[in-house]
């Protein structure tokens, strides 16, 4: 164990939460500030009329990193909550299209994925398996570098995984679009929009998105798609859980108000009560806009980085729904019937205008108690710009009426809302602090991307950190969590 440290972790996101988990599971003093009444971030919770819904993020992929949090803390340790349980998906998604009879199911068996397919389109199964087969050895090829490493130090690029992937560079598809390279390699226009949407799980647009996305796929279709006990909400409270179980010290309500420093090394954080918390380390959680325009003004700022495009961001309707619709499952996809128009129309007005594709995320189908005897809980997500300033009311209400009236071309019928709530780009600004209400960061439609997000370490002041979705590896649950692993690397070289 190195030497121990005190260490303070700003924000209580997934990445900062995992942070603490792993400073601590070091020894470290760790105390953690979050300006929100609970921890969390994105992934927050709301309860209404008997019906519960995860407010952020719906799709869990890569369990083995909370596993692998869990397994740092030792079962003897007083207090530590009971190891962090999921169910394995057998399917990820219903995609629907308006023309089209009942869904295309994504089956986590890709022969029996593959075989549908073919039998609704004529694309040969072995089509689409060497498409998945191309997008799992891709991610084994680049995850050692990209994903679980600093790009920033040079020691990554003497690590074996390195060398490995220079070797094999030109098995990748380093030029063109995410669209272009599934056009060449699945042909069929629903099949090629169907992988075309995996950009949207950082917040990109397909059509400017490098083909290298399309690794993405491996994580569904590769590693499968679980859901936690509990919901989504139950991933911060068991990281907080594990946190506390090591003496973590948990200041809510409390915001940094700025981070200290004497012009080489940071010395701690004032928080917005007035108090000093002396650190040897200080990681921040926050987005980066924040972090620097906020928390260390009087610190050079990297411009060029702060300026990138935001990711996507999205209106999200929570709606308790009467009766229940046996054509859905937990995660569905309602097509629109011009991809790229949409996206256009995203970039150009922000909207997706009058033929949105429409998410819906349905906890209740495998977690009944999510809603009370004969209803559903949903959640109903359109991506839009990243502007906190568009979404006001009259913009929500036709928004509204689009995702209905696509609800009711493509399923046949019109929920019966019976409780309602909306989530908006700007309450997810204000509420966790992520600038201009963006989902991920900054968003990968060039493929420069990767290499001009954030570093986890700042190179101005020693000792200062970052982690979360606005900095490498990126944003998302899983990379929030590798992010965490790459920064507690760091901190104890
Ligand atoms: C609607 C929606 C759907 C999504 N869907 C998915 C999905 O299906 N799967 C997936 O993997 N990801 C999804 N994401 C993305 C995912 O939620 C994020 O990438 C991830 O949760 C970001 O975590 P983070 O560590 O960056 O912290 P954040 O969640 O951004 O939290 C930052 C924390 O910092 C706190 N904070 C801000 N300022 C201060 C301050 N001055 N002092 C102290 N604390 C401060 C905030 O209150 C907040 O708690 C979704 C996000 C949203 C909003």
């Amino acid at each position: 164990m190195s030497e121990s440290r005190h260490v303070v972790v700003v924000g209580a996101g997934v990445g900062g939460l995992a942070t603490a988990v792993r400073m601590a599971a070091r020894g470290h003093r760790v105390t953690v500030l979050e300006s929100a009444p609970t921890v969390g971030g994105k992934l927050a919770e709301h309860l209404e009329d008997g019906h519960r819904f995860d407010r952020g993020p719906s799709l869990f992929t890569m369990p083995s990193l909370m596993v692998e949090l869990d397994e740092l803390v030792p079962p003897h340790v007083a207090g530590r909550p009971a190891p962090f349980r999921f169910d394995t998906m057998d399917r990820s998604t219903h995609y629907f299209w308006e023309d089209e009879v009942g869904p295309l199911i994504a089956w986590s068996d890709n022969d029996k994925f593959a075989r549908d397919v073919e039998a609704r389109w004529g694309v040969p199964a072995k089509q689409l398996q060497s498409h998945l087969r191309r997008a799992k050895e891709a991610f084994e090829l680049t995850r050692g570098v990209f994903l679980e490493r600093s790009l920033h130090e040079r020691s990554t690029y003497l690590t074996r995984s390195a060398w490995r992937l220079l070797s094999r560079v030109g098995s990748l598809p380093l030029v063109g679009t995410l669209n272009r390279y599934n056009t060449k390699h699945l042909g069929h226009p629903k099949l090629r929009q169907l992988f075309n949407r995996y950009a949207t799980y950082n917040g990109s647009d397909p059509h400017k998105a490098p083909a290298m996305l399309h690794v993405i796929p491996h994580l569904e279709h590769g590693i499968g798609t679980y859901l936690p006990h509990g919901g989504m909400r139950s991933i911060p409270l068991h990281l907080q859980a594990l946190a506390r179980s090591q003496g973590v010290t948990f200041r809510t309500d409390c915001g940094a108000a700025q981070i200290l420093h004497d012009g080489i090394r940071v010395t701690g954080v004032l928080d917005v009560q007035g108090a000093t918390h002396p650190a040897d380390v200080v990681v921040s959680n926050v987005d980066l806009h924040p972090t620097y325009r906020n928390l260390l003004p009087d610190l050079p700022a990297p411009e060029r980085i702060l300026n990138q495009e935001r990711s996507t961001s999205g209106v999200i309707f929570y709606w308790g729904v009467r009766g229940s619709h046996p054509q859905l499952h937990l995660h569905n996809i309602l097509f629109s019937k011009d991809y790229e128009t949409e996206f256009d129309s995203i970039q150009h007005t922000g909207s997706p205008g009058q033929d949105p594709t429409v998410y819906i995320n349905i906890t209740s189908k495998i977690i009944p108690d999510d809603a009370p005897t004969g209803h559903e809980n949903w959640f109903v997500l359109t991506n839009v710009g990243a502007n906190p300033r568009q979404w006001d009311d009259a913009a929500v209400a036709q928004l509204r009426q689009a995702v209905l009236a696509k609800v009711s071309r493509t399923l046949g019928f019109v929920p019966d809302i019976v409780c309602e709530q909306v989530l908006t780009p700007q309450i997810i600004e204000s509420s966790t602090g992520s600038w201009m209400g963006a989902l991920y960061g900054a968003s990968s439609n060039s493929a420069q991307a990767a290499f001009l997000r954030h570093r986890n370490r700042s190179t101005q002041l020693r000792g200062l950190y970052f982690c979360g979705g606005s900095v490498h590896p990126g944003g998302g649950i899983p990379l929030c969590l590798l992010g965490a692993r790459i920064v507690d690397e760091l901190v104890n070289q």
